[in-house]
């Protein structure tokens, strides 16, 4: 392992393309934590989750979720929400944690919890690029891409470069990031603006807005 769309069949049966996709995902997330039976076990049940459909409260009832529903939910969600203007957008993260501690902030009793030990955890590139490529295939309708994270800027130039390149050739989609200003300096600017990001600030952080 890991395993390809082409194995889904003799673990789970009666899956679409996409639910395949979705079942090699998690599987092969799983993989990274449990051993392969567990993993296999968790994608299954994933599986059977996608084919039984969900529901969500939505406007004071159950509803089942459908790719109708999903655009009107991702439209009126509330992060991010007066940014987005009332498009419909998509918000993940590329880092979780800080190194920082501002007196406000979580990150400073998390950082206590473990010791004063920094536990920035960082995505590659290619793999925020695979979900966000992912989201541009399957979500059609959403117009806004937004990274939550605490720690996008701080990083080197190289990881940074490489995020522009990669979503000016594969996403182009409008953006924004959250992220300690701390990171940021001129020469990660001007990357930006070149992959046509450009800044706005919000409160103690910057929002990026094309
Ligand atoms: S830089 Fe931002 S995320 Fe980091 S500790 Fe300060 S407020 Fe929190």
């Amino acid at each position: 392992m890991p395993w390809q769309v082409a194995d889904v069949e003799g673990h789970f049966k009666g899956l679409s393309d996409n639910q395949k996709g979705a079942w090699v995902r998690v599987a092969n997330s799983a993989l990274s934590r449990y051993d392969e039976a567990e993993a296999i076990k968790q994608a299954n049940a994933s599986a059977k989750r996608m084919q039984e459909g969900d529901y969500i409260l939505f406007e004071g009832r159950l509803q089942k979720m459908d790719m109708n529903l999903l655009e009107r939910l991702m439209s009126t969600a509330a992060p991010g929400k007066k940014t987005a203007q009332e498009k419909p957008y998509y918000i993940t993260m590329m880092t979780r944690g800080c190194r920082y501690a501002c007196t406000y902030c979580c990150n400073r009793t998390l950082l206590r919890l473990y010791g004063g030990r920094a536990f920035v955890r960082r995505r590659s590139v290619e793999n925020v690029i695979e979900e966000l490529s992912w989201v541009r295939e399957n979500l059609p309708f959403v117009q806004l891409l937004v990274l939550s994270d605490d720690s996008f800027f701080d990083t080197d130039e190289l990881q940074i470069r490489a995020f522009c390149e990669a979503y000016r050739a594969k996403i182009g989609l409008p953006f924004f990031s959250l992220g300690t200003p701390f990171g940021i300096d001129d020469s990660k600017l001007e990357m930006m603006v070149d992959a046509e990001v450009w800044p706005l600030p919000t409160y103690a952080e910057m929002l990026f807005l094309r």
